[in-house]
């Protein structure tokens, strides 16, 4: 017998071992093994079983069986399979990616030590524990009283070492300790669950009929559900999962960011409990390999996370449901496997045979054309649930708003504030976005112009007066103190520029002084705990006014909440990207959509230089049909996705020189090979450098009409591209496959 063996490591092939007679019975795929590789020992997964009795060529034999399960399954180790070629990845590299780290290691669940008095203690003995061993004393007492098997850990509250304490005290025969593993505390990413009783109208009803109807027929079939914001979407998604679950399967939720979607992962807790599992990246290690160990042996039918949830290894999927799928999040920039989860999911969804559920309330162009095509099946929820309605919109211009008041600079529009100021009244709440974090994203000095910028990055520094610091938004770099003057013409007329979230709220707290305001970017917030804390205290009306980042544009759910304020429309409208009109629509409609959700009328306004911009006209009347009209025209003109196909391959290194001749050396080869494609570049990236590195890139684009599945790009990028590192030049060559954004 032998077996194909893959490693976690930079290579793309699988290697044949033999099975000694003592392994045979115990060996599956999915399982890993213990092989000699090379001169070291290690770790790899079987991915492929011979019955053959001679193989061609040198084989050695594996040296031990790791798992007695596997740890994948037969459909995720196709998805990988699939990844590795379509995204052009070493396979070891995708199964690393894939997988969680510890579980190469051997692992150990996290144990903790519980602690409880002996039947046979009495009152003598608490009187025997001499008067300077007060800390026994104190622990003695305190269990001799709740006689409750009680968590070592928590006892600290009352002593400094507690497990030394109470070892001593067993050791005088006084409490008997015991060992408990301790499964990963999640519950903080969750808000608590809510109970809903729901009437489902007729739309809801159709759309879920029609979902089930797949997942029980055991046939692939993809939808693009689009429901308005409030349409209901996650109550349709509770009771698909329920008639999978009934029908013996199970189910993947992707949420675009879980730490800011408690409320979702809150309302599947209530509906399924403990057979629920949430996956995201603040999970650690350790709490990654459980969850992966329990989901392996069925513990979990509903799996809910962020986009690397795709790959949970439940078995008998039933439904993948992509929750605002538009979401760039989804998309996987660095490192490589460089993966989209919606195409994953769908890939996934056709090996599983299950229903695919793409979500939103703004499909994204690819999508809403695939629907066009007949590609995906469309349900569509054209009413707010419980008959809440659309939001009122307001732009204001604020140049003509400037110019009106005299006032230079502001950041607040006078409509801004009025409205504030009322809801403040009602005692309503109100969520203030601003899409830039930090004080000032520019320091720029007034005499030449010059803007500090990061000595490893080409991008300005923005500076956070809370810290009085200038930090670099890509590699963290932040020089000790902040220069007086400038660096080009030594001129001290060093300015701050622009607004970012801090300076938004420092105006608020000036303006509202009686507010209570709270401020949420990855600033204030590093953990998912925190953000659950403060979006927890928002809802029970702690909070007046809320400022975020995007962040606080997704799928939040205030009743409360009337007023959306968005300080600023134009951020990234002129970024020479093909997705800035996207994107600034999206933004502003999903914010919108957070305003006014139940019986309370909601009311935006859009703060924007650029008033006659169509887009944000568009976005400002929620005209969906209007902006679909006007982008896919736009894309349709200049031949971009989802009209074409497109390819990204970016090369980076220390030395400009060799990463502009690399690139070149490259191009030139290619030239003239294929007919038909467009070949943008080598140019340098729009961030020419980045941590240190210079970066160039060549952008490969062809239509659909030449191109219908993209698979002359891809068999033309097959032959020429592959995820690498360079030897000879320390070069870094990086494909990227249907990349979100050619910045
Ligand atoms: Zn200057
Ligand atoms: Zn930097």
């Amino acid at each position: 017998m032998f077996v194909q063996v893959a490693f976690p490591i930079s290579s793309y092939q699988t290697f044949t071992y033999k099975v000694p007679e003592t392994f045979q019975k115990s060996i599956q795929v999915g399982i890993r093994v213990k092989t000699s590789f090379g001169k070291r020992v290690v770790v790899g997964i079987v991915v492929g079983i011979s019955k053959m009795n001679s193989f061609k060529g040198k084989t050695k034999s594996i040296s031990d069986v790791v798992d007695s399960s596997p740890i994948l399954s037969k459909h995720l180790w196709n998805v990988i399979l699939w990844m590795s070629q379509y995204y052009l990845t070493p396979l070891g590299q995708v199964a690393k990616s894939v997988l969680p780290a510890s579980l190469s290691l051997k692992y150990k669940p996290p144990i903790k030590w519980m602690v409880e008095i002996c039947d046979s203690f009495t009152e003598e003995n608490l009187l025997s524990i001499p008067v300077r061993a007060k800390a026994q004393a104190t622990i003695a007492e305190i269990l001799y009283h709740s006689k409750k098997r009680t968590l070592i850990t928590t006892l600290n509250e009352y002593v400094s070492n507690p497990l030394d304490i109470c070892r001593k005290l067993k050791s005088k025969g006084f409490v008997r300790m015991s060992e408990i593993v301790s499964p990963p505390d999640v519950t903080g990413f969750t808000f608590d669950p809510v109970q809903k009783k729901i009437k489902f109208n007729k739309e809801q009803a159709e759309t879920i009929d029609k979902i089930s109807k797949a997942i029980s027929n055991n046939i692939y079939q993809p939808f693009l559900l689009h429901g308005v914001t409030g349409s209901g979407k996650t109550e349709i998604y509770i009771e698909a999962a329920r008639n999978a679950i009934q029908s013996g399967k199970t189910v993947i939720i992707l949420l675009p960011e879980i730490s800011l979607t408690p409320q979702i992962a809150g309302r599947f807790r209530s509906v399924f409990g403990e057979e629920v599992a949430l996956w995201h990246s603040k999970l650690t290690p350790a709490q990654r390999a459980w969850t992966w160990k329990e989901i392996c042996s069925d513990t979990f039918k509903v799996v809910i996370g962020a986009r690397s949830a795709i790959f949970s290894p439940l078995k008998k999927v039933g439904l993948i449901v992509i929750d605002e799928e538009q979401e760039s999040s989804f998309k996987q920039e660095a490192p490589a496997p460089r993966y989209h989860a919606r195409d994953v999911a769908l890939v996934r969804g056709r090996y599983e045979k299950s229903a695919v559920v793409l979500a939103s309330a703004t499909p994204s162009l690819e999508s809403y054309y695939n629907q066009i095509l007949g590609k995906l099946d469309l349900l569509h929820l054209s009413k707010r649930f419980g008959g809440a309605k659309y939001p009122q919109t307001h732009i204001v211009d604020m140049i003509k708003d400037q110019e009106e008041s005299g006032k230079y600079g502001l950041i607040l529009s006078g409509l801004l504030q009025d409205k504030i100021e009322d809801r403040l009244g009602k005692g309503e709440q109100v969520i203030l976005l601003q899409n830039r974090r930090g004080y000032s994203p520019v320091m720029r000095c007034g005499d030449c112009g010059e803007v500090v910028s990061c000595r490893h990055c080409n991008v300005s520094l923005t500076f956070h007066r809370n810290k009085k610091k200038l930090i670099c938004h890509y590699c963290g770099y932040s020089p000790d103190g902040i220069s007086e003057s400038c660096n080009s013409c030594h001129s001290p007329n060093m300015k701050f520029f622009g607004t970012g979230t801090q300076r938004v709220e420092s105006i608020l707290e000036e303006t509202f002084p009686k507010a209570k305001i709270k401020r949420l970017d990855l600033d204030t917030t590093k953990s998912g705990a925190k953000i659950t804390a403060i979006l927890q205290s928002f809802e029970k009306g702690e909070i007046d006014i809320l400022i975020g980042t995007q962040m606080i544009a997704k799928g939040l759910d205030f009743s409360n909440a009337t007023l959306v304020g968005i300080i600023n429309a134009d951020v990234g409208l002129h970024l020479p990207d093909f997705r800035a009109g996207e994107r600034i629509f999206q933004l502003i409609y999903q914010a919108s959509g957070r305003a006014g959700r139940r019986s309370k009328l909601g009311e935006v306004v859009i703060q924007t230089y650029n008033s006659e911009n169509p887009v944000i006209k568009k976005a400002a009347k929620l005209d969906l049909k209007a902006y679909y009209n006007i982008i896919m025209s736009e894309r349709k003109e200049l031949n971009y996705p989802p009209f074409s196909w497109i390819a990204k391959v970016v090369f980076t290194g220390q030395n400009q020189q060799s990463v502009e001749n690399s690139s070149l050396k490259m191009m030139q080869m290619l030239k003239g090979r294929f007919k038909g494609l467009d070949v943008l570049g080598p140019a340098p990236c729009y961030f020419e450098k980045l941590r240190g590195n210079y970066r160039t890139q060549i952008v490969f684009k062809i239509s659909r009409e030449l191109d219908p599945n993209g698979k002359k790009l891809h068999s033309f990028l097959e032959k020429n591209f592959f995820e690498t590192q360079m030897k000879s030049n320390h070069i870094k060559m990086s494909v990227n496959v249907n990349p979100l954004s050619l910045l």
